[in-house]
């Protein structure tokens, strides 16, 4: 973690914006000491600016994993610090406590207890209020979507929220089972963000939805670009190749302050037998090595996220994650949180 706040050192544009615990000033991300996520509480908040903080970095199985005996998910059942939440983020604008949450995945409701006291409806407000003042969706796969069914009469059964995504999810929603009991029984409702369309939250702070190839098969792809005061961060969770992207990556580093992208493998050797061009996920390996001629400011930008139970970088004191670090970049973990 220290790490990460060198490396991110040299792109804080101004200090004291960064929030967390035992921070320096000026870094751009702060992070909780990993497994204790659920102390963070509302003191640790610089009160004048938004943030982002990361509900969870696992791929949409989590770490532990459902049946995995390997050593990657029995440590992690052992050692909780091991553990990680689905990939997920919180966007708190601390000055009108609002807050939005992108992607709602299979641990939502141990996310929404770490996101407790990080903006929200005051804890004594009647009724089920809405937990989100909306909740952005970048597709439908397990990790991203699952989640959404707690806010339904069954668990929840949360005042209307607004769920925010394309039009091809915003169909895929209404019109499959059990989503669409959100609609119907008015627990959520639809709001559309094409690609390319910015949504204005408030003055100095928007999300823009950027479209990225994947495996599409029930819905469109996007990634989120969230623009605050002073910073912009990149969510990519999911993306096939780098290559099949009609925009260069090198170019998309180049236009924000810290780009969270698709960190879902670290490299061949975990998906032995398979032909590395099928992996429908850049490896961690093969973005450094794209990433490699850029100077150390951008390469300091990247930061992995939706890490696989069997990727070796979940271990900070692995060899992939020194060499995740050597290279300039970083692993986010759960927890950390970055100033806008
Ligand atoms: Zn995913
Ligand atoms: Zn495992
Ligand atoms: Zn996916």
């Amino acid at each position: 973690m220290i790490t990460i706040l060198r490396r991110l050192h040299h792109i804080a544009a101004a200090p004291a914006l960064l929030l967390g615990v035992g921070l320096s000033s000026g870094s751009l991300i702060g992070c909780a000491a990993h497994g204790d996520l659920d102390a963070l509480g509302p003191g640790l908040v610089d009160p004048s600016s938004p943030y982002v903080v990361a509900l969870g970095t696992a791929q949409d199985g989590g770490l532990p994993q459902i049946g995995c005996a390997r050593e990657c998910c029995v440590t992690a059942r052992e050692d909780p610090s091991r553990a990680r939440l689905v990939t997920s983020l919180l966007l708190v604008d601390p000055r009108d406590g609002r807050r939005w949450l992108f992607d709602a995945t299979p641990d939502i409701a141990r996310q929404v207890e770490r996101a407790r006291g990080l903006g929200g409806p005051p804890e004594d407000a009647p009724g089920r209020p809405a937990l989100f003042d909306g909740i952005f969706i970048t597709h439908a796969h397990l990790g991203h979507v699952v989640g959404l069914l707690q806010l339904g009469r069954e668990a929840y059964g949360s005042a209307p929220v607004p769920l925010i995504g394309t039009e091809r999810m915003a169909r895929f929603l209404g019109s499959n089972g059990p989503w669409s009991l959100l609609f119907d029984g008015g627990y959520a409702r639809p709001e559309i963000l094409q690609p390319n369309e910015t949504l204005n939250l408030a003055e100095d702070l928007s999300v823009t939805a950027i479209q990225v190839p994947h495996r599409d098969e029930f819905t469109d792809t996007v990634a989120f670009l969230i623009r605050g005061p002073e910073r912009s961060v990149l969510y990519l969770p999911d993306i096939d190749k780098w290559e099949r992207w009609d925009r260069r990556l090198e170019d998309v580093i180049a236009g924000v302050d810290v780009a969270l992208v698709d960190g879902t493998f670290y490299g061949p050797a975990e998906l032995p037998g398979r032909d590395m061009s099928q992996v429908p996920h850049p490896f961690i390996v093969e973005t450094l090595e794209r990433i490699a001629p850029l100077p150390e400011a951008e390469r300091g930008k990247v930061v992995f996220t939706h890490l696989n139970h069997s990727n070796p970088a979940t271990d900070p004191t692995s060899d992939a994650a020194a060499a995740v670090r050597a290279a300039g970049s970083s692993i986010l973990d759960d927890g950390d949180r970055i100033g806008l």
